[in-house]
């Protein structure tokens, strides 16, 4: 976890796969406020992607934010087959006061209420929609490897065809509340 052995995202973006059209420029030309001309209209969330571009913000947010990942201090994925799977936070809105922060498991790859109370209060846009997915974006090796097996549901040991769930739905739709109870509540006071 030394961040000495962290590649820049320079280095990161021009090695990936497919990547081999570009080349590594020097910072100082990203820096360079002639280059970048225009860019901020035309580049969303301009000013974080150069940071994240130059490793200025995230690069050692990301490593602390890691180091708590692992610790477990963001909670364990609630799904019996993620097997305790440590969650990171996430933002289903951007906005600010729009939605409170989440839990992302990158096991199931679904998102969960955080357990405690005290965390209900906290506003996800902190974190924003992309958080987990720009760490593994930029940690890959921190993405765990899908469940190795999933829930399936049985009954007296035969597992339920797709088909019953469709002929339950049929059903709870057609159901009808039994008209007996409302008879009986008006013939009351
Ligand atoms: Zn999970």
């Amino acid at each position: 976890m030394s961040s000495s052995e962290e590649v820049s995202w320079i280095s990161w973006f021009c090695g990936l796969r497919g990547n081999e059209f570009f080349c590594e420029v020097d910072e100082d030309y990203i820096n360079d406020k002639f280059n970048l001309t225009g860019l901020n209209e035309q580049v969303p969330h301009y000013r974080q992607a150069l940071d994240m571009i130059l490793d200025l913000e995230p690069g050692k947010g990301i490593g602390q934010m890691l180091e708590k990942f692992q610790a477990g201090d963001f909670g364990h994925c609630p799904r019996v087959y993620c097997e305790c799977q440590a969650m990171l936070p996430l933002g289903l809105s951007d906005v600010p006061g729009e939605a409170m922060v989440k839990l992302y498991c990158p096991r199931c790859m679904d998102v969960y209420t955080p357990k405690s109370s005290r965390h209900h209060h906290t506003d996800g846009a902190y974190f924003g929609t992309g958080f987990p997915h720009m760490v593994f974006m930029v940690h890959p090796e921190y993405r765990p490897k899908r469940p190795a097996s999933q829930f399936v549901p049985r009954l007296y040991g035969f597992k339920i065809h797709p088909l019953a769930y469709q002929i339950q739905q049929q059903a709870a739709a057609n159901f009808k509340a039994p008209l007996r109870n409302l008879s009986y509540n008006n013939g009351k006071r």
